[in-house]
C-alpha cells in the first residue's frame, strides 16, 4: 500500500491541470526579464497580496534571504520570534551571506511577539547591533500552524515604524491563515513592507515562491536575486503551475483545515498522546510514555510518515494527497504504537 505521507504539504504533487499548463507554457528568458508567463505570475501574485510587485524565487529560504538582504545593512539585527523558520531552518543564511545577526524575541503559543519583549528589542542605544527588519510567520509553523490576524501583524507593524524599521512577514502558508480567518491574503499583508509565500506547499505547485512589496523594494530584490544565483531562464515551465496553484488550488485548502482538525481529535483520544490546539493544516502532538523517535518508526513501519519536531513532539501535515480514510488509518496506527509501548 502507498504510505501516508503526512511530513509536509511540500510532498502535494502538481495536478493534471498543472502539468497541461507547464507543458504548453509559453517561455522566454527570465533573466532578461522576457518569461511571458513568469511576468504573469508575478503580476497575479502581487495583486493577490495588494503589493505593488512581485519576485518569483526557487524557495521560501531564498524569498526570506532575499527579503533579509534587500531590507538590511551588513551589521543589523533581524528582530524575530526564536521560534520562527527564519532562525530554526534556514541554516542562518542571513548572517553567513549577509553579515546580519539574529535577535530573537520569544514566541507566544499563538506565533505572536510579546509586546515589551519586542518593545526592548527594537530599544534604541547601548551596544547591540542596531535592528534593521522584524519579522513575523503567518501561519507559524512552530506554533502548530497558529494564524496570525490582521489586527496582532498591524500591531506588530507599527512598533516595528516606531522603531524606523520595515515588517517582513514570512507568509509561506498564508493562504491557510486567510481561509482559517474568513479573510483575505491582502488583509493580512498589509500591514507588512514585504511579504512571501510558497506555491510548493499546500498550493501543490512543485517549486516556486514569491516575495512581494513596493516597486522600489522588489527591483533592488531581484538584483539580490541574481546575486544568491536565483536569477532563472525559462522559469515559465514551473510558474505556469503556480498560475493554476493560485486560480485552482486555494478554496480547497480548507479541506486541509478540516482534515487534520478530524485527525488531531483521534489523537486526542488515544492515552499518551496530547495534540496542541489546531489552526489549519499542521498538527503538533506532544508524546509520552515512548520518545518521539520512536513513535515515528513504528508509524513508519504501519506505512504512516510523520516527523519528530523538538524533544518529544511530532508533526503531522495535511495536504491534497491525503483523504479522509488516510486519517483513518493514520490513528489505528497512532493508536497501534503507544499499545506496542504498554
Ligand atoms: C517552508 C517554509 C519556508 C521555506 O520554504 P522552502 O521552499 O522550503 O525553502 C519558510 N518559512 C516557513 C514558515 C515555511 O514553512
Amino acid at each position: 500500500m502507498r504510505p501516508i505521507d503526512l511530513r509536509s504539504d511540500t510532498v502535494t504533487q502538481p495536478t493534471s491541470a498543472m502539468r497541461r499548463a507547464m507543458a504548453s507554457a509559453e517561455v522566454g528568458d527570465d533573466c532578461y526579464g522576457e518569461d511571458p508567463t513568469v511576468r504573469r505570475l508575478e503580476e497575479v501574485a502581487a495583486a493577490r497580496l495588494g503589493k505593488e510587485s512581485a519576485l518569483l524565487v526557487p524557495s521560501g529560504t531564498m524569498a526570506n534571504l532575499a527579503a533579509l538582504l534587500t531590507h538590511c545593512e551588513r551589521g543589523q539585527a533581524i528582530v524575530c520570534g526564536d521560534t520562527s523558520h527564519i532562525v530554526r531552518s534556514e541554516l542562518g543564511g542571513a548572517a553567513t551571506l549577509g553579515g546580519l545577526t539574529y535577535r530573537t524575541v520569544p514566541n507566544l503559543a499563538d506565533g505572536t511577539l510579546d509586546e515589551r519583549d519586542l518593545a526592548a528589542a527594537l530599544a534604541p542605544g547601548g551596544d547591540a547591533a542596531g535592528a534593521g527588519v522584524v519579522c513575523l510567520e503567518n501561519t507559524h509553523n512552530y506554533c502548530a500552524g497558529a494564524a496570525l490576524s490582521p489586527a496582532a501583524t498591524q500591531s506588530t507593524a507599527r512598533a516595528a515604524a516606531d522603531a524606523g524599521v520595515p515588517l517582513h512577514l514570512d507568509g509561506a502558508r498564508i493562504f491557510n491563515a486567510a481561509l482559517a480567518q474568513h479573510t483575505t491574503v491582502a488583509e493580512l499583508a498589509a500591514p507588512a513592507t514585504s511579504v512571501s509565500f510558497c506555491l510548493s506547499k499546500g498550493l501543490g505547485a512543485p517549486v516556486g515562491s514569491l516575495l512581494c512589496g513596493g516597486a522600489a523594494f522588489i527591483a533592488r530584490a531581484r538584483q539580490t536575486r541574481r546575486m544568491l544565483g536565483g536569477a532563472m531562464r525559462q522559469a515559465g515551465v514551473f510558474a505556469a503551475a503556480g498560475i493554476v496553484a493560485l486560480d485552482e488550488m486555494v478554496e480547497r485548502l480548507a479541506g486541509d483545515h478540516e482534515t487534520a482538525r478530524r485527525l488531531a481529535a483521534g489523537l486526542a483520544d488515544i492515552r499518551g498522546l496530547r495534540p496542541l490546539p489546531v489552526a489549519t493544516n499542521i498538527v503538533i502532538v506532544e508524546v509520552s510514555g515512548i520518545d518521539g523517535a520512536t513513535f515515528v518508526r513504528r508509524l513508519r513501519d504501519a506505512g504512516v510518515l510523520c516527523m519528530e519536531f523538538g524533544a518529544g513532539r511530532v508533526r503531522f501535515v495535511t495536504h491534497n494527497g491525503i483523504v479522509a480514510a488516510d486519517i483513518e488509518r493514520a490513528l489505528v496506527a497512532a493508536s497501534s504504537a503507544l499499545d506496542a509501548a504498554a
